[in-house]
């Protein structure tokens, strides 16, 4: 268990000395793209300017078959025609009117969104990290005005190896270093402990604690997926002990496990849904905090809030969304893909991949360390028209968008054969 609070930035600075990305005039691409760009990512070489579907296209022409998705934002597929055209309607209507007044969309996208995960209340926010710090807000207001633990002293665990965004807080309980160092001091208040261990997650919990916070699935982390029992466990260890379970559903959520929600595969329903992403449809940003009046409506007017969260534009987009997903379709297909994908990757263990995990249109695969690191195999695979990207070393993911075709995903598996052909040769 890792008290954050007492964590030295020392213990944690590697990112401080690591060397300089190398600058884009290496791969290629014109400066005209990156020169005024802060560096805080490090692209593969690839300038897309145009998408369809699960396809996207370069300013030189060259087609690639998108198996990041956005990181899971662009689940329905590049300019799905119902959300491009809920959005143009809603351009042309009112894009943005602030929270100091109703708008007639906010209400039904709430109503919808509510239903579909079987909760009463929507606070709806721009960001996935926006959803975060919304979650953590209620559950200490929650824990003071209803639990009733001491002012000041409300505690919230969390799993080694998450990711939850980048805020200052939020960065306060990752222990990834690149994403905390040099950026304290931290927020007080959090404890960690090792992801998928549900006693270590028991024993963490004191008289102060107000929520376990926990991706059902590990996204960033490599796509990490729990013991079968974890969340169940977790689940009712913490309705034991009156302790809220916040699932951040921001990567995990609508659709992309083949369920509505990662916890609906394990059987468990938590306090408080965090949900971005694809909510957005890949359009605009759209985030939410999905709970019942007992835990959300604890928030009163004043005390939370965002110039854009809510806006017209983005309910009117949230919920052609929220439609498509109560049909059940974009679910059930990304089992039957994910299916495809999966046998499709596990067959290369032995030629170059070690092993491969994940859940429904989501399979992260182990590279053989030795034949390359992750970022190589992604290079290698964007010159043979698949995008990828590569997460701690060796770890690639696909995601491709549930808008594929069987096709499009042995076209993936194929290029990524040949990939490991070329580097065992
Ligand atoms: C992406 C992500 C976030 C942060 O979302 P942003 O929109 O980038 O702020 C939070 N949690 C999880 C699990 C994510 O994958």
């Amino acid at each position: 268990m890792t008290r954050h609070d007492t964590l030295h930035p020392t213990e944690v600075v590697d990112a401080r000395t690591a060397p300089a990305a190398p600058s884009d005039d290496a791969t290629g691409v014109d400066p005209a793209y990156t020169e005024h760009l802060a560096h805080n990512y490090h692209p593969l070489p690839v300038v897309v300017s145009h998408g369809e579907g699960a396809w996207v296209t370069d300013v030189d022409g060259r087609r690639y078959l998108d198996c990041l998705a956005a990181y899971s934002a662009v689940n329905f597929g590049h300019g799905h025609p119902v959300l491009v055209a809920a959005a143009r309607e809603q351009l042309d209507r009112i894009t943005l009117t602030s929270r100091a007044f109703h708008n007639d969309r906010l209400g039904p996208f709430a109503a919808e969104l509510a239903a579909l995960a079987g909760k009463d209340m929507v606070l709806p926010m721009n960001t996935g990290a926006e959803a975060v710090e919304s979650g953590i807000k209620v559950a200490r207001a929650w824990g003071y005005r209803v639990k009733g633990v001491a002012p000041e002293r409300a505690e919230i665990v969390v799993m080694d190896g998450n990711f939850h965004g980048r805020t200052t807080t939020i960065i306060s309980f990752s222990n990834d270093p690149e994403a905390r160092a040099d950026f304290g001091p931290y927020t007080p208040g959090f404890v960690s402990v090792p992801y998928g261990d549900a006693d270590a997650m028991a024993a963490a919990i004191t008289p102060d604690t107000v929520a376990v916070l926990v991706e059902p699935i590990q996204g960033e982390a490599g796509i990490v997926v729990p013991p079968a029992d974890f969340l169940p466990r977790v689940r009712s260890i913490t309705r034991d002990a009156n302790v809220l379970l916040i699932a951040d559903e921001i990567q995990s959520g609508l659709g992309r496990t083949g369920a509505t929600f990662q916890c609906d595969n394990v059987g468990v329903v938590p306090d408080l849904y965090l949900l971005g992403k694809a909510l957005g449809g890949g359009i605009v940003p759209v985030s939410a905090v999905v709970g019942d009046a007992d835990v959300l409506g604890v928030l009163r007017p004043g005390e939370h809030g965002s110039t854009f969260g809510g806006n017209p534009l983005a309910a009117a987009v949230g919920l052609a969304v929220v439609r498509m997903l109560a049909t059940g379709e974009p679910q059930a297909r990304a089992r039957e893909l994910g299916a495809v994908l999966r046998v499709g990757l596990e067959s290369l263990v032995g030629r170059g991949v070690l092993r491969t995990r994940g859940a429904g249109l989501w399979v992260g695969v182990d590279i053989d360390p030795s034949l390359a690191t992750g970022r190589r195999v992604c290079e290698l695979l964007a010159g043979r028209g698949v995008l990828v990207k590569d997460t701690h070393g060796s770890t690639i993911r696909f995601a491709p968008p549930i808008v594929a075709t069987e096709h499009d995903l042995r076209f993936a598996v194929d290029q990524l054969a040949a990939v490991l052909d070329e580097l065992r040769a």
